[in-house]
């Protein structure tokens, strides 16, 4: 097997577009690229110092890595109930465990300076994964289905799962590499001001749509196959969902590092 290593990162070096990349972790990289864009300069600086991260994309996994060790699985998601479009904490997370509720706090764990740096620089650590995840329709999805990990789907000839497809293989590089098509996708965006505008349990909401109008609404027909119009749509909504993740995570720390906590504490980002 051993000899089959260099000729694998030969591939990967020659091709860094190929799909290879567009599975599990990519999702959280290309939004952790979007938000790094559109970081304030002082917060890139303080980022960097304060918590010795370079890059956001470089701990955007993190969270993901520690999630089993910890017991903190249902941080990442949120199930609403069936048949339901909106979030209620009351109904849907009254244990505060999920992934809305969990933003609002590591928000303010990495405003307080009471508190010691490898906490608060955990807290950004969870924040940069976290605004990834409630950005995934199906992370908002039904608890029957497990956000769709129980219904199987074939996708390119392989056999996998709704909410695998949603974590990662639907995204389409088109040839570009992770930071031209991250770069490219920041670019385009022109409502960031109104996306900055909104509240996480929004944020939240709007997944929640995406799933119940989209995401769910497989063609039974097809037997577990995708249709072109579905898988089209899916990734114009990726796309807008990985953007939005990505302006709101540079939006949300702006507020909570740039020194202006009056704004941070405002109802514009916390639940
Ligand atoms: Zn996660």
């Amino acid at each position: 097997m051993k000899k089959w290593v260099p000729v694998f990162l030969l591939i990967l070096v020659l091709f860094p577009s190929l799909d290879v990349w567009a599975w599990g972790p990519v999702g959280h990289r290309i939004v952790g690229e979007i938000a790094q864009t559109r970081l304030l300069p002082e917060v890139e600086t303080k980022i960097r110092k304060n918590f010795n991260i370079k890059k956001l994309s470089d701990v955007a996994n993190w969270a993901d890595r520690v999630r089993n060790k910890r017991s903190q699985k249902t941080w990442h998601y949120c199930n609403i109930k069936k048949s339901k479009w909106t979030y209620k904490k009351n109904r849907d997370c009254p244990g505060g465990d999920c992934v809305v509720e969990k933003i609002g706090d590591f928000a303010k764990a990495l405003m307080n300076e009471e508190i010691s740096v490898i906490k608060r620089k955990e807290a950004l650590m969870y924040l940069v994964h976290f605004v990834g995840d409630v950005h995934q329709p199906l992370h908002l999805g039904n608890a029957r289905d497990r956000g769709g990990n129980k219904i199987r789907v074939k996708y390119k000839g392989k056999r996998t799962n709704l909410h695998s497809l949603w974590d990662g293989r639907l995204i389409h590089l088109g040839g570009k590499n992770l930071l031209q098509y991250s770069r490219d996708l920041s670019r385009r965006n022109t409502a960031s001001v109104k996306w900055n505008s909104s509240k996480v349990t929004e944020w939240a909401d709007e997944s929640r749509g995406f799933a119940l109008d989209h995401a769910y609404s497989l063609d039974r027909s097809l037997n577990g196959r995708l249709s072109k119009i579905y898988i089209e749509r899916s990734r114009e909504i990726i796309e807008l969902r990985l953007s939005q993740a990505g302006v709101r995570l540079a939006g949300m720390l702006n507020r909570l590092l740039s020194g202006n906590h009056s704004a941070a504490t405002g109802k514009e980002n916390l639940p």
